[in-house]
């Protein structure tokens, strides 16, 4: 399976989830929900379908990065000690040996 495919699949879980909450770095609530990530996908590869690290975002702040707006929002939803524990996993790196194995993308369709 293609990950755009899987990535499809799991931008409409998180803006189904996130339907009745705004944006996470803005608050407003966007005509046009984007699915947006706190560490991005090209430099934190295998946090890409991680749940706490992508929410609902207004496309201007999913464009403009609002990282700090995205960080604030974050521990209002989830608490500072979650995020700080998705950060430790971002700083960790990437695991080693890891990629997006069919058996790994099978999974991640599977917890939507
Ligand atoms: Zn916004």
């Amino acid at each position: 399976m293609k990950i755009n495919t899987v990535q499809k699949h799991f931008n409409d879980y998180i803006r189904n989830r996130d339907k009745n909450l705004g944006c996470i770095s803005c608050g407003i609530k966007p005509k046009n929900p984007h699915a947006g990530h706190y560490l991005p996908v090209k430099w934190y590869s295998w946090l890409r379908f991680d749940k706490q690290n992508v929410n609902l975002q207004c496309p201007k702040c999913n464009r403009k990065n609002n990282f700090i707006g995205y960080r604030q929002g974050l521990i209002k939803k989830i608490g500072i000690e979650q995020v700080i524990d998705l950060e430790r996993r971002g700083l960790e790196g990437k695991p080693k040996g890891f990629s997006w194995t069919e058996k790994r993308k099978q999974k991640i369709l599977k917890s939507l």
